[in-house]
């Protein structure tokens, strides 16, 4: 399926940091600067390029190497931007099923937030990230966390097993997946419940076809599908028991039609009006599209999907 660049993705990331005006803004040689160097330090990466592969049942698709950056690469671009997002769809999906007896583990707790959501709810929460920077940060929230290093169960030993395990946007990461399921199996009680929230395969820009940088190596190693789940997990004694694609508010589905439309395209460079009513009018004739019966969208989904395993017995 083609190859990524390793160059080519570090300076798409640093522009991008530039762009959100966080972390190293203006370094010495421009806008990002600080950002590219140090990830091209962090990840070197031994070819300089990944390439990318799909397989024909399941069509998970995966890099070659199934390298992923070490800790401070992720330091450097978590740092340069705001990837940790306050709120998710499928926290509110997963708070529901927790209840006062529970025991959940947290895995690639980040800096904490379903963490902290999940601690009101539960008896006990407990996060783990390979960061430990991130660990450190959570537990000065007061919340429990520990290390995890290279997403194996080794070194951690819980004073009790697990009755829910949530992987929120960890999956894509791993150069070896089925850590994951080794761990929940290792860490969880036999009737556990594990959480996975991935990319969706029903994001407006992966049905478009179009690259998005972040959801590409270094930073994601693999992108899922229902099947490539269901597979995984099969392989490794699980089985899915629900997969759900967060919804797409209607307002942005016609966004989203609307702005990879070419007549709307048009309007959204044209200058010299300001943004706002390039937008405005934007979505004006986005809306004008939709009524026309031009939504080739009635398929996307949000930016999540959330996949609840249990143990095969
Ligand atoms: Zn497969």
């Amino acid at each position: 399926m083609g190859w990524v660049s390793v160059p080519t993705q570090h300076a798409a990331y640093a522009e991008r940091a530039a762009r959100e005006c966080v972390g190293t803004g203006a370094g010495a040689q421009g806008p990002g600067a600080d950002t590219l160097c140090a990830l091209a330090q962090a990840h070197p990466a031994p070819q300089g390029r990944y390439t990318m592969y799909r397989c024909q049942h399941c069509a998970l698709e995966f890099a070659d190497p199934m390298l992923s950056p070490p800790a401070a690469w992720y330091g450097a671009l978590y740092g340069a931007l705001p990837l940790y997002p306050a709120d998710r769809w499928e926290y509110g999906q997963v708070l529901q099923a927790l209840g006062p007896p529970d025991t959940v583990l947290d895995h690639g707790c980040g800096s904490g937030h379903f963490l902290g959501l999940a601690a009101g709810r539960v008896r006990r929460a407990i996060g783990i990230d390979f960061s430990p920077a991130g660990v450190a940060a959570v537990r000065r929230r007061g919340l429990e966390a520990h290390v995890a290093a290279e997403g194996a169960a080794d070194g951690i030993a819980l004073s009790e097993p697990a009755s829910h395990i949530t992987a929120f946007h960890v999956l894509e990461h791993l150069p070896r997946p089925a850590a994951l399921f080794e761990l929940a199996r290792a860490l969880g009680t036999p009737s556990v419940q594990l959480w996975v929230a991935v990319p969706s395969d029903r994001r407006p820009d992966r049905l478009s076809g179009e690259a998005d940088d972040l959801d590409a190596p270094p930073h994601h190693l693999t992108r899922w599908t229902p099947r490539a789940l269901q597979a995984l997990g099969e392989r490794e004694g699980w089985q899915l028991r629900a997969l759900h694609h967060e919804p797409l508010p209607w307002r942005q589905c016609v966004w989203e039609v609307g702005r990879r439309s070419r007549p709307v395209a048009a309007l959204l460079a044209a200058n010299p009006w300001p943004r706002p009513l390039r937008r405005g009018l934007a979505r004006l004739a986005a809306l004008a599209l939709w009524a026309w019966g031009r939504h080739p969208m009635d398929q996307a989904s949000g930016f999540s999907m959330l996949a609840r395993y249990t143990l095969n017995r």
